[in-house]
């Protein structure tokens, strides 16, 4: 998981509003190179755009780093609504005047991403609708613990910030109240749950922080009374969802066409969400096929003369859970995951796979205190306002854990998947792929970054390691691989059978347990997080599986000329762009060099 992206599913609804100047393109032709004055004249309209947008949308400005406007706070209602339709259009408008295909190929993705973004806005206000069905997208506290928790500006700043944008806070749940109708019992359920459980945040954790600032006494009262107001506010929703009467809740499934949409926007896929969910059927198919073998072949080696199971699901999966007790210790989970780093940078080097940038080292630190709950690792890289920020790989401690429950957890996280998992999560994966971003210069892209690319990257990383030799070709390194691939390729099955067909729990489960072989525990939380989440979980597969097919065509294109650390180069240096559109550049026949 990256850090940023979760923040910004977290703000969910993006509402973008107001009206800004557009640039006017250059008139007509022959009056000099019209491609260098487009060029310059959309860097400027960038600008404006993106400082609209921020001043529209404070709490996504305030979790991209851009912090002018953390004292504000956007109230939802219908005026809004009808301001974000406005400045879409003018947006839109402001584009049309630029011929992207004059524009550098940066700038033209910027363009394309920018054109996305506005129509996917306009989707949503005018088709999903979330903002009647789903109480959950109203949330205010993941800004404020943003506040709190990052230290981008002295602690008394950011906290006289907080008590400006509590003040609307009583007003924008008073108008969230307004706009819900027949909502969604799952997601009712998470917006009662998450805005008790972050309640704290507001009543707590402000005051604590407070007490560590040299703020006035009476400056201080009216900050806490406030805070007061708020957290009484935060509850009263909760209260008010809890007995709210909801005869007629929508159903948590998408539907097919919402949800072809939602992909078509979210993804920005060359293919359908029905063409990736029957590649991943076919997968599915392929890696069974593949795991049997191994498994077949492994078996003697771990169970000797007993016998085999006929069944070649029951196979695999007591040859993974053999394979599951080889773990470390609980107290040993962190100093295991940091020895992986430095194995995975010598083996690119060895390898040639890509260059890595040694001046922007990967600090792996304990996961902070704020981010506990999210176990194992994750990555926290710098945002677009601050590229020179360090880039963490956080690593939960199991230090507490109950017995049970650290080795259920290890045994998951097992000598294999933890060196699978450094590879998704860092390095050659999401931290690598953010080093090459942060190069790549452009806000656009940061922002508007796309899941699939970002998730495909990591996911493609993990196979091209294995690929190149990664575990000495381990039969033992490969079975697992495909243990842990199989999530990514069930997550789009799962998503796409449930939001586009009628998939039970019951169903989901059995999918979940049987063929991708994971633990009751680990299902059920899917099953969770499929009812309250769409598209999102099928970012893995459809990013991996366009790689993958770029990659093929690429090979044809360049003949005896490919070279895979080119490949890999050269797909980076985009930025985090949806794989669509750097295909499209990567494919193009290049106009200045002669075949
Ligand atoms: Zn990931
Ligand atoms: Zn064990």
């Amino acid at each position: 998981m990256i850090k940023n992206i979760f923040v910004r599913l977290f703000l969910a609804v993006i509402i973008f509003m107001a009206a800004l100047i557009g640039c006017k393109k250059e008139g007509g032709s022959g009056s000099g190179p019209l491609l260098g004055k487009d060029d310059a004249a959309f860097a400027i309209y960038e600008n404006s755009f993106l400082d609209a947008l921020w001043k529209l949308n404070p709490d996504w400005a305030t979790s991209v780093g851009y912090h002018k406007y953390d004292s504000l706070l956007y109230i939802p209602n219908e005026q809004s609504r009808q301001k974000m339709m406005d400045f879409a259009k003018v947006q839109i408008d402001s584009l049309s005047r630029f011929e992207p295909n004059t524009l550098t190929v940066a700038n033209r993705i910027d363009y394309k991403m920018m054109q996305n973004q506005l129509d996917y806005a306009q989707w949503q206000i005018q088709q999903l609708k979330a903002y009647e069905w789903d109480p959950s997208s109203y949330n205010v506290i993941g800004t404020f613990a943003y506040i709190l928790n990052e230290h981008y500006a002295p602690l008394a700043k950011r906290l006289r910030n907080f008590y400006q944008k509590m003040a609307n806070v009583p007003l924008y749940y008073k108008e969230a109240e307004k706009q819900i109708k027949n909502p969604v019992t799952e997601l009712t359920s998470l917006a009662i749950e998450q805005n008790l459980g972050g309640v704290s945040v507001i009543e707590k954790d402000f005051a604590d922080s407070l007490k560590k600032t040299d703020i006035p006494k009476a400056e201080k009262k009216q900050m806490t009374d406030r805070a007061a107001l708020c957290a009484q506010a935060i509850k009263a929703y909760a209260d008010w969802l809890k007995a709210l009467k909801n005869d007629h809740p929508r159903s948590f499934r998408l539907g097919k066409d919402l949800y072809e949409d939602k992909f078509k926007y979210e993804i920005v896929s060359a293919n359908t969400a029905q063409q990736v969910y029957n590649a991943a059927m076919k997968r599915k198919k392929y890696l069974h096929g593949e795991m049997a073998k191994i498994s077949r072949q492994l078996w003697p080696k771990y169970f000797g003369n007993k016998a085999m199971p006929a069944d070649t699901l029951q196979l695999i999966s007591a040859m993974i859970d053999t394979l599951s007790s080889k773990h470390v210790k609980p107290d040993e989970f962190q100093s295991a995951i940091e020895q992986i780093i430095p194995k995975l940078n010598a083996f690119i080097k060895t390898k040639d796979l890509l260059t890595l940038d040694p001046s922007k080292p990967l600090v792996i630190r304990k996961e902070p205190g704020y981010m506990a709950g999210v176990a194992g690792a994750s990555m926290s890289g710098p945002g677009p306002y601050d590229k020179g920020g360090n880039s963490y790989y956080n690593v939960g401690s199991l230090a507490g854990w109950s017995p049970e429950k650290a080795e259920s957890y290890l045994r998951e996280y097992n000598q294999y998947i933890i060196q699978i998992l450094s590879i998704h999560e860092a390095v050659p994966g999401h931290y690598v792929q953010g080093v090459y971003a942060n190069k790549a210069p452009s806000i656009i892209k940061s922002v508007f970054g796309n899941g699939a690319m970002a998730e495909g990257w990591a996911v493609y990383t993990e196979q091209m390691m294995l690929d190149n030799g990664y575990g000495n070709n381990e039969p033992e390194m490969l079975l697992m691989w495909y243990k842990w691939h199989l999530r990514s390729v069930c997550n789009t099955i799962l998503d796409y059978s449930v939001h586009s067909g009628s998939m039970t729990k019951e169903q989901a489960i059995k999918m979940l347990t049987t063929e991708a072989f994971q633990q009751q525990a680990e299902a059920d939380g899917k099953w969770k997080r499929v009812s309250v989440t769409s598209v999102q979980l099928t970012s893995y597969y459809t990013g991996y599986k366009e790689i993958m097919d770029l990659r093929e065509a690429y090979k044809i294109k360049m003949g005896d000329k490919y070279k895979l650390k080119e490949f890999n180069e050269k797909f980076l240096s985009y930025g985090s762009a949806p794989v669509k559109f750097i295909k499209e550049a990567m494919l193009a026949k290049d106009p200045v060099s002669k075949d």
